[in-house]
């Protein structure tokens, strides 16, 4: 999963981005609306946490923009505790939720958990997919009851592919969602993670449909 942070306040912004990077995401920051309404304007991302008073265009200009131009990924907005007709106009905007600053880390973690899920249609923080559990609070994965171990990467690779259980990803689609933009992305290495994930996983649940992608289902339905 990769997401988007737009926020000026240089602590807050590294606060954010490294909470989000120890939870496993993958995290492009910006530090002004200009930039951030870019960034949003011209990648995939999963979802994004957007502070509204920003520089160069505000918060809410941004978020109106984006939907506008059918951008549709979910965001969670950051408004000034008092400010309530801010938290109006942000979800006028199209914003999915809020956080009220100053806020508690853990708050803004769970609140995007649980947009990521809402947006792939799943109602709790456990994916599931045949014997596989992947627990997107703790970033841990079991399966037939016994935790594995994988690296970071592997996991990015897995959550997303459960995020969107049964359906084909493209290799092309899963590069632009687990590397940030600075990252020399090359699609071949795609596919040695996969053989890596799929040997430590050992069970039938992770699919190559050949010349489209990837694709999670559960074991019976396999292809
Ligand atoms: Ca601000």
């Amino acid at each position: 999963m990769r997401l988007l942070v737009v926020e000026d306040d240089p602590d807050i912004n590294r606060q954010i981005v490294t909470a989000l990077q120890d939870s496993g995401y993958v995290v492009d920051s910006a530090k002004d609306g200009e930039e951030g309404h870019y960034l949003g304007d011209t990648e995939p991302y999963d979802a994004v946490v957007l502070d509204l008073g920003l520089p160069v265009l505000d918060g809410v200009s941004v978020l109106e923009k984006w939907r506008r131009a059918g951008r549709k990924m979910p965001v969670l907005i950051l408004t000034a505790r008092d400010r309530w007709s801010d938290k109006v106009a942000g979800f006028d905007a199209g914003a999915d939720d809020y956080v009220a600053k100053p806020f508690h880390m853990e708050e803004v973690l769970a609140r995007v958990r649980a947009l990521l899920r809402r947006s792939a249609g799943h109602a709790t923080s456990e994916l599931t997919c045949g014997p596989v559990t992947l627990d997107t609070k703790s970033a841990r994965v079991i399966v037939n009851g016994t935790a594995v171990k994988l690296t970071s990467l592997e996991f990015r690779l897995l959550a997303y592919l459960m995020h969107h259980k049964g359906k084909v990803v493209s290799r092309t689609e899963l590069v632009e969602h687990l590397y940030d933009q600075d990252f020399d992305r090359d699609s071949n290495t795609v596919e040695v993670f996969i053989g890596r994930l799929r040997k430590k996983l050992g069970v039938d649940v992770l699919h190559t449909i050949r010349g489209m992608g990837y694709c999670v289902t559960e074991p019976d339905n396999a292809a």
